[in-house]
């Protein structure tokens, strides 16, 4: 595991990326976490990079399997030792997939909202309810953008980026709804009463 560490003044508050969490994500996960870091660090606190945590068999976030699993594990322990202030999980969808995540019955069909859309194919949410009962932490996003696809690598970087200037989930929440009012208070609308 290759772990990009950005020190700003002091370790607080940390924020945690991670990509490549299941299956063979790493593939779209580590180009756009190579080039975040490349960017300018946190003024305050730090940043610790995860862009391929695990590298194999798939298995969805939603399914409480995946915390048995060597990848879900791996997480575990890495979130369990940092205890991230901020955390983000970029995941990366087929093509195939666009439809169910942001559809409005998604809800229906896998008991979770669905992710919404702010520019350029990416998407953001709040991690499976799988995940969030077993990390415990505060307002954990998920940013999801399509496998393979470099078309929208300044726009992926540049949400990702947002997590780095701000101080906490809420402050990177609300210079988001700056940019994306309209998706963002769908964002709030979706998952505010998991947000704390
Ligand atoms: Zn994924």
């Amino acid at each position: 595991m290759k772990v990009y560490k950005s020190e700003g003044d002091g370790v607080r508050p940390l924020r945690l990326f991670v990509g490549g969490v299941h299956g063979r994500e790493c593939r779209t996960t580590k180009p756009i976490f190579e080039k975040l870091v490349k960017l300018r660090g946190p003024r305050k606190g730090s940043a610790v990079v995860v862009p391929c945590l695990y590298m194999g068999r798939y298995i969805s976030t939603l399914d409480p399997e995946y915390l048995n699993s060597k990848a879900g594990r791996r997480l575990a322990r890495l979130v369990g030792r940092l205890k991230p202030d901020v955390y983000v999980e970029l995941h990366c969808y087929k093509s195939s997939s666009y439809r169910n995540l942001v559809s409005p019955d998604r809800f229906t069909l896998k008991g979770v909202p669905p992710l919404v859309e702010l520019e350029k194919g990416v998407l953001i949410g709040l991690v499976s309810p799988v995940l969030m009962a077993k990390l415990k932490l505060r307002t954990p996003i998920i940013v999801e953008t399509p496998c393979g696809s470099l078309d929208n690598l300044e726009v992926v970087v540049r949400i990702l980026k947002t997590f780095i200037d701000a101080h906490s989930v809420p402050e990177s929440l609300s210079i988001l709804s700056d940019r994306y009012p309209e998706q963002m208070n769908r964002v709030l609308k979706l998952y505010g009463k998991w947000m704390v």
